[in-house]
C-alpha cells in the first residue's frame, strides 16, 4: 500500500480484523516520516504539541504489517507489477493499493513559493508554522472554508492578528447559504478575525522583512506570513503517470468496490474518485478502506457514499452541516428558524414529495444534530409535526431511544448503538471520554460526540 495516512491506517486496522494477514503480506509505504497520525485534530498540534499518533510502528510489527516510513513511492511500473521508492528500492506486488491522500490547493501566484507562504495540511506542515510564528505577529489566511476557519482560529490563539481571505462572497460557500454565511461572519468577526470576502489573490511579494499580499481588486495587505488553506489537489500523481484513468478533477477512478481502470490496483481515501467525485472528509475515507478490506476478505459491500457531514471544530462556533449525496429526489422547501439576536439558524432541507430530510445546517444550537444526521442517512420519514425540529429539538432528541440497536452510530469505527447503550447502562460509564474508550467509537471525525452525549443523557436519567 503506498500511503499511511488515515485511510491507509484504517485499511491496516482492518486488515487485521478481518485477519487478511492469512492471505496477503503487507507492506506500507509512508512518505511522511512518523506513523499515520490524527489529521482531523492536526490543529491541536500547534497549541498542545500532540502528534496524535494513530498507532506506534511497534504495533504494525505486531500485526505482521511492514511499516516503511520516510520512505516516499516514487513509480509504478503496472507492466512487471513492481513499485521504485526514493531509497532506490523495489518491491514487487499483486494487489497494490493507492492511499496517497491529497495536496493543498497553492494559487497559481507569483510568491506562492516564497518563505513565510506555507500549506496547512501535515505534521511537518505545522511543526514549520509553529517555528515560524514564534517572532511573528501577522498572519494572512487564505480559504474560508472549513479548514481555513480552523487555521485561522490557531492563529488568533497564538496572539496572531490574522485575516481571513475568501474568493466567494461568503465564508463556507460549498456548505451554507447565504443567511448562515452572514451569521457565521458575525461571530468569527466577533472572536476577533478579520474576514475579507470577494477577494482574489493575485500576487505575494517579499516587502521588508514580511510579505505583501496582493488582490484582484488592487487593495493590497501586509502580513508576516500567508497559511493556503483554499482546497484540495488529490494526489493522483503516481497512478496518473502509470495511466489509470483520473477523474475530471484528478483522482483515481474507481468504482463502488475501490478497484481501478487496472484490475489489480486499488484506491481508497481522498486520491480516489468515486461516484463522480473527490470525497474530503475522514468518514467516507474510512468507509472505502472498509470495503476494501471486506472485499478481500470475500464479504460483500459497496462504497455508499451517500452522505456529507461535518461540524466546526476549533472556532467556538457551533456549526454543523449534513447534506444527503443521492441525487435520487427533488428539493423541495426548507423548515426554517432563525434567532438573529441569539446567533441561531437552524435550516431543515425537505424533498419536494416532502418524505425525506435531505440535509440540513445548524448554526449556534447543534441540539438535534445526531438524530437528524441518523434520519437522513437511513433516508426516515419526517414527524407529521416538522416543527419540531426547531425550537430547541427536544422531541428529536428523544428520536434516539426509537432508533433500533443495530444504528451505527459512529460511521469512523463502525460501533452501533447497542454497544454504546452497553457501556452506558452495563458499565455504568456516564463521560463521553470513557464511553469513547470502551466502545472505539468517536475517535474519527468526532461528529457522533453529539449522539453519544444525547445517548449518556438519555439512558442515565
Ligand atoms: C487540519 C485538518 C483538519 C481536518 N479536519 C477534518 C474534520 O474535522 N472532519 C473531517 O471529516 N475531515 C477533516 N480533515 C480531512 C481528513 O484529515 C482527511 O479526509 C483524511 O486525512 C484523508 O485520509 P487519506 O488517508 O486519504 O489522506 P492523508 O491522511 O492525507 O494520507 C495520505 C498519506 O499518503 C502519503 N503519500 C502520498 N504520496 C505518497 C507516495 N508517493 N509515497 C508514500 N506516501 C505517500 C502522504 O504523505 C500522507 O501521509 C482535516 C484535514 C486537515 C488537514
Amino acid at each position: 500500500m503506498i500511503g499511511n495516512g488515515m485511510a491507509g491506517f484504517k485499511f491496516c486496522e482492518k486488515f487485521v480484523r478481518y485477519r487478511l494477514f492469512r492471505k496477503f503480506e503487507l507492506t506500507v509505504f509512508g512518505e511522511e516520516s512518523q506513523p499515520a497520525y490524527d489529521r482531523v485534530n492536526l490543529t491541536r498540534y500547534l497549541t498542545h504539541d500532540e502528534e496524535n499518533i494513530l498507532a506506534p510502528a511497534s504495533w504494525y510489527d505486531q500485526q505482521g504489517i511492514r511499516l516503511r516510513t520516510g520512505e516516499k513511492v516514487l513509480r509504478i511500473d503496472r507492466e512487471k507489477k513492481c513499485v521504485q521508492t526514493a531509497t532506490g528500492a523495489v518491491l514487487s506486488y499483486d494487489l497494490l493499493i493507492l492511499a496517497t491522500g491529497s495536496g493543498v490547493y497553492m494559487p497559481p501566484v507569483e510568491g506562492i513559493g516564497l518563505p513565510g507562504v506555507f500549506p496547512y495540511r501535515t505534521l511537518y506542515d505545522l511543526q514549520v508554522i509553529r517555528e515560524h510564528m514564534k517572532s511573528r505577529r501577522k498572519a494572512i489566511v487564505i480559504g474560508g472554508g472549513l479548514l481555513g476557519l480552523e487555521a485561522a482560529k490557531a492563529m488568533l490563539d497564538a496572539e496572531m492578528e490574522t485575516v481571513i481571505i475568501e474568493h466567494a462572497g461568503q465564508l463556507m460557500p460549498r456548505q451554507l447559504d447565504t443567511t448562515a454565511g452572514i451569521l457565521l461572519q458575525q461571530q468569527v468577526e466577533a472572536l476577533g478575525l478579520t474576514v475579507l470576502l470577494n477577494k482574489e489573490i493575485t500576487g505575494i511579494f517579499q516587502d521588508g522583512d514580511g510579505l505583501r499580499v496582493v488582490c484582484s481588486d488592487g487593495t493590497s495587505i501586509a502580513t508576516d506570513m500567508v497559511i493556503c488553506s483554499a482546497g484540495i489537489v488529490p494526489r493522483d500523481e503516481l497512478g496518473a503517470t502509470a495511466g489509470l484513468t483520473t477523474g475530471t478533477k484528478g483522482g483515481i477512478v474507481v468504482n463502488d468496490r475501490m478497484l481501478s481502470s487496472d484490475p489489480a490496483i486499488y484506491a481508497i481515501g481522498e486520491c480516489a474518485w468515486v461516484h463522480g467525485r473527490i470525497w474530503g472528509l475522514v468518514a467516507p475515507c474510512y468507509e472505502m478502506a472498509e470495503v476494501l478490506a471486506a472485499r478481500l476478505a470475500g464479504i460483500y459491500k459497496v462504497f455508499r457514499g451517500d452522505l456529507l457531514f461535518t461540524r466546526l471544530k476549533v472556532l467556538g462556533t457551533k456549526l454543523a452541516y449534513i447534506a444527503a449525496m443521492d441525487d435520487g429526489y427533488q428539493e423541495g422547501e426548507s423548515i426554517i428558524e432563525k434567532k438573529q439576536e441569539e446567533g441561531v439558524y437552524k435550516r431543515i432541507r425537505l424533498s419536494a414529495d416532502g418524505k425525506r430530510i435531505t440535509g440540513a445546517i445548524l448554526l449556534g444550537d447543534l441540539s438535534g444534530y445526531a438524530s437528524l444526521l441518523q434520519m437522513i442517512r437511513m433516508r426516515s420519514r419526517p414527524p407529521a409535526d416538522p416543527a419540531m425540529f426547531l425550537d430547541g429539538m427536544g422531541g428529536c432528541d428523544n428520536h434516539i431511544a426509537s432508533l433500533p440497536d443495530t444504528t451505527i452510530v459512529c460511521l469512523c469505527a463502525s460501533v452501533n448503538k447497542e454497544a454504546i447503550v452497553h457501556a452506558i447502562t452495563a458499565g455504568k460509564l456516564g463521560k463521553i471520554g470513557e464511553v469513547c474508550q470502551a466502545t472505539g467509537a468517536g475517535t474519527g471525525c468526532e461528529t457522533c460526540h453529539a449522539m453519544i452525549e444525547g445517548m449518556i443523557n438519555y439512558y442515565t436519567l
